[in-house]
């Protein structure tokens, strides 16, 4: 059965690394919404036109546009026989809910990956991504907790929620991933 993995971490928290490894170790596609909407506003579509003015104020887009993306992402053929791994989505308890509804039954695992907060400003000052403005990274990390972190804690009253330590380097946190996963999902 391909595996379906939901990953949380704020922004900094070295997410889109070590969603590298996972994909790489687990062989499921990485569906992360962050890198789909970046993709629509490089390609000038309807879509990233809209989602810009929301990613540059470090602002969410409005949960019935987001849902229906990730939606039609999960049916695609790729993702139905690799299975995924879902990065930036759900951000909301609204986001959890609709993917509870529609794609609950796929999920094995749901990934908290935490590092503290000095620690991910930090980290995001030296990234220097277009949208990394002060306050764009300060919104951000504020709706984190604000809406993000009451929808890890909906997702992980209903499905195995696995905590994991942040902190060190790429290869060891990898390592920690890994094998919480593993024992979560009895592989
Ligand atoms: P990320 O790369 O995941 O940090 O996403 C970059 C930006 O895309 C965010 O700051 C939001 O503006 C937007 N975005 C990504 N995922 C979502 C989501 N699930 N809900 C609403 N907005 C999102």
């Amino acid at each position: 059965m391909a595996l379906g993995l939901v990953i949380f971490g704020r922004q900094g928290a070295g997410k889109g690394t070590q969603c590298e490894y996972l994909i790489d170790h687990y062989g499921a596609v990485h569906v992360s919404t962050g890198d789909m909407l970046r993709e629509a506003v490089d390609q000038g579509t309807e879509l990233g036109r809209e989602a810009r003015r929301y990613m540059d104020a470090g602002e969410l887009l409005p949960d019935d546009l987001i849902v229906g993306i990730v939606r039609e992402r999960l049916d695609q053929p790729d993702v139905v026989e690799r299975g995924f791994l879902l990065d930036g989505f759900p951000r909301t308890v609204a986001q959890a809910e609709a993917l509870w509804e529609v794609a609950g039954d796929r999920i094995d695992a749901v990934i908290d990956l935490q590092v503290p907060l000095d620690e991910v400003k930090a980290r995001m000052l030296g990234r220097g991504r277009a949208d990394d403005t002060d306050e764009a990274i300060s919104r951000r990390l504020a709706l984190y907790e604000e809406q993000t972190v009451p929808a890890i804690e909906w997702l992980g009253r209903k499905d195995h929620l696995v905590t994991v330590d942040g902190v060190g380097t790429p290869e060891v946190v990898s390592q920690r991933l890994i094998a919480a996963i593993d024992a979560a999902t009895h592989r």
